[in-house]
Formats: structure tokens, sequence, C-alpha cells
């Protein structure tokens, strides 16, 4: 096959303890995923979880230095763990759901936040504020076959070596294995969708120069540089 204009590369990360990297094929976000970050922008508890978008090469590697982007004077951070699918599914019951993910990652769901609270104000979308480019940073994947399933665990975030956002995976309002049921009632997941499962509180802005590190607790660090 030979196409009209050239064909650009498949996303993907590394998966660690072999050559082999993983294709990336849609980024779902969930949205206001801990108490006190939905609290914080403006929600209660435990409404459905919702479900946002980006391109798959909004893709950036760990340890990669980032352009602040265009179009904005507000620009956030939101450190998340990273569900990587292996296999397909509609309807996964949450029981069944830890099957369908092939390993877990680190990622920044970053946000130009004044683009997002204008579209939330004019009831639009949010596109432009959360899926533009270079907007998901992830981690390298490690498989579930070494490191389970991690349930419970400290995730934190930091600027310049200060830390903004400190929860614990626990206390997510949906868990990953329900957020994966809720999101294959509305799309049939593939091998290669990613799900950033949400932030804790504390998220904030970032400006050049800064250097932003997400851990969370049994998967791995994150580093990005804001150039
Ligand atoms: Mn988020």
């Amino acid at each position: 096959m030979s196409f009209a204009i050239p064909a650009w590369d498949l996303s993907s990360l590394p998966v660690v303890g072999g050559e082999d990297r993983f294709p990336v094929r849609r980024i779902y976000c969930i949205g206001r995923n801990y108490a006190e970050h939905a609290r914080e922008m403006g929600a209660d508890d435990r409404e459905p979880p919702f479900f946002f978008l980006k391109p798959a090469d909004a893709i950036v590697q760990n340890g990669a230095t980032i352009p602040y982007p265009v179009a904005t004077n507000n620009y956030h951070y939101e450190g998340e763990l990273v569900a990587a699918i292996g296999k397909p599914g509609s309807d996964i019951l949450p029981n069944e759901a830890n099957e369908h993910i092939f390993g877990y990652g680190v990622g920044l769901d970053m946000t130009r936040r004044d683009l997002q609270n204008n579209a939330k104000e004019m009831r639009r979308p949010w596109d432009m504020g959360k899926g533009f480019d270079q907007s998901a940073p992830c981690s390298e994947i490690y498989p579930s076959t070494q490191i389970g399933h991690p349930s419970k665990g400290v995730l934190w975030l930091k600027v310049n070596g200060e830390t903004k956002q400190q929860g614990d995976i626990a206390d997510m309002i949906w868990n990953t294995p329900e957020s994966i049921s809720y999101l294959s009632g509305l799309v049939r997941l593939e091998p290669g969708d990613l799900i950033f499962t949400g932030t804790p509180a504390g998220v904030g802005a970032v400006v050049s120069g800064d250097e932003i590190s997400v851990h969370v607790d049994g998967v791995c660090d994150l580093n990005i540089r804001i150039a």
C-alpha cells in the first residue's frame, strides 16, 4: 500500500523488560476521579465517571523537554496513574477488567487550564484545553506480569523538587477496574489504548524552565522539563 501523503510514525512507549514497544492507539482520560480534586474543581463526590481523549501523537517520552505550549497563560500539570490495555473488550465486568490491562505507567495530563475553563463556561468541548500537542507525557510501560495491578500506593508530583500533589491511588472515586468497566460500556477498548486514571488534589501552573516529577508507588517516576 502507498499513501498519497507521507504517513506518520505510530506513537509508542518503551516496555520495561524487553526491546518491544507499546503502540498507542487512543488516549482516554478520566475527569475528577479523586474526591479532593473533584471538590477543588467544584464538583460533588462520586458522580458517574466521565471521559475525554487526547490524540495518540500527544505522547511525550519520559525524560523529554517540551516547549511551553501556545495559546495559554495557565499551563497545568496533573500527575496520573496510566493503565495500558492489552486485550480488547466491550461491557467488561469490573472483576474481569484486570485481564484486559497489559501494564501500567505514570503520566501527565497537561492542561491549558484557561482554555478548559473558558470551554466549561461556554459549554463547549474541552479538546483544545486537553488534547493539544505534547499534552500527554507518559513513562515506559511496566507489564502487569512484572508489577501486578497497583490498587494502592502514594502518587506524588513535584515541581523543581517541591511537592505539589500527594495522594494515594486507593483514593480514586472510580478505581481502575471500575473505570475500565464503565468506559468499555461506551466504546470498545482495544490493545494500544491508554487510560489516564485522574489526578489527586493540588493541580497548578508551571512555567518555562520548570522540572516536573511524578511518582506512583510500585510503578515508576516520570520526569519532564518545560523548555
Ligand atoms: Mn486529568
